[in-house]
């Protein structure tokens, strides 16, 4: 496979919005797709409108007021507006902006949106690449890239401070797979006697990390640098451009969903168990064979 990319966003510089960060980038180079090639360049002119009016070099750091702003403004063409609240609606349903607050009184449904979204990015892409998986390259890992993350996981000493730090984002991204939002806005007080509890969920944390976080000289993780602790991450295991969101888009390629509870879990084989050569999840295997309800034939 000579080139996995959805297209070469570095060498259109009809594309190219300056002054932005490197997951910035990957981010426009996949919004792009949800727009025909011809309509691309003009997308990218609008694009380019939010950095002349608003100074940042991060689509992550967009905020509410900054979409209010840029939509109020007079100067910007209807057109292009259509485009910019477009980006902010891609941002905010595929949660890569840091801050959501104020986005509620655009009352967009996730869901809705995202299935748009997906249909057009869908539409765009499949004539230069019918593999879904390679196409998404760009957004997830690979195989070896995972196995990178998975050695140095269980590589480093649970008292090597410093990365375990590291490892907890990661941990809490693949294997708690929470909201990469929720880890951001975690404080130390949601976290007690091994359980993460967020507004709208809970984790068990194993025993690794309920150690580690219980430590009063670990407690303080700033849990909002999720992005600089997965990017430095991703230097020591030899990943270019490791994002949050690379990690989370990756979980569902090591997911299988249990034939009996119908809950996914990771594909693991300690995970796992066989009855009759069907492959179980360990809580459900356990419980079967408890019950007797299934006779293993041989
Ligand atoms: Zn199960």
């Amino acid at each position: 496979m000579s080139n996995n990319k959805l297209f070469s966003y570095e060498k259109d510089a009809k594309l190219i919005v300056n002054g932005i960060d490197d997951e910035s980038k990957s981010i426009l180079e996949r919004f792009y797709t949800n727009y025909s090639v011809s309509s691309r360049p003009g997308v990218c002119s609008a694009i380019r409108k939010i950095g002349k009016f608003i100074k940042k070099n991060s689509f992550a750091k967009l905020t509410y007021k900054d979409y209010s702003e840029l939509t109020n403004n007079k100067t910007i063409p209807v057109a292009q507006l259509f485009h910019i609240e477009s980006l902010f609606k891609y941002l905010y349903v595929y949660e890569l902006l840091n801050d959501i607050s104020g986005f509620e009184n655009c009352y967009w449904n996730k869901e809705k949106e995202k299935s748009i979204f997906e249909k057009n990015i869908h539409k765009n892409t499949k004539h230069i690449n019918t593999n879904n998986a390679k196409s998404n390259s760009k957004e997830s890992l690979s195989f070896e890239e995972m196995e990178k993350l998975f050695n140095f996981y269980n590589s480093v000493s649970d008292d090597d401070e410093e990365n375990m730090k590291l490892l907890f984002f990661f941990y809490a991204i693949f294997y708690l797979n929470m909201q990469i939002e929720e880890i951001r806005k975690l404080t130390y007080d949601q976290i007690e006697n091994g359980i993460i509890i967020t507004e709208d969920n809970e984790y068990e944390l194993n025993s690794r990390f309920e150690t580690f976080l219980s430590k009063p000289n670990t407690s303080n993780i700033p849990f909002g640098g999720i992005n600089d602790y997965i990017s430095k991450l991703g230097k020591i295991v030899g990943i270019n451009e490791l994002f949050p969101r690379k990690i989370k888009n990756t979980i569902e390629r090591y997911s299988i969903k249990c034939p009996v509870c119908q809950e996914t879990h990771l594909n693991f084989v300690d995970e796992w168990r066989t009855i009759n050569n069907k492959i179980v999840c360990l809580k459900c295997y356990e419980k079967l064979i408890s019950d007797n309800s299934v006779k293993k034939t041989k």
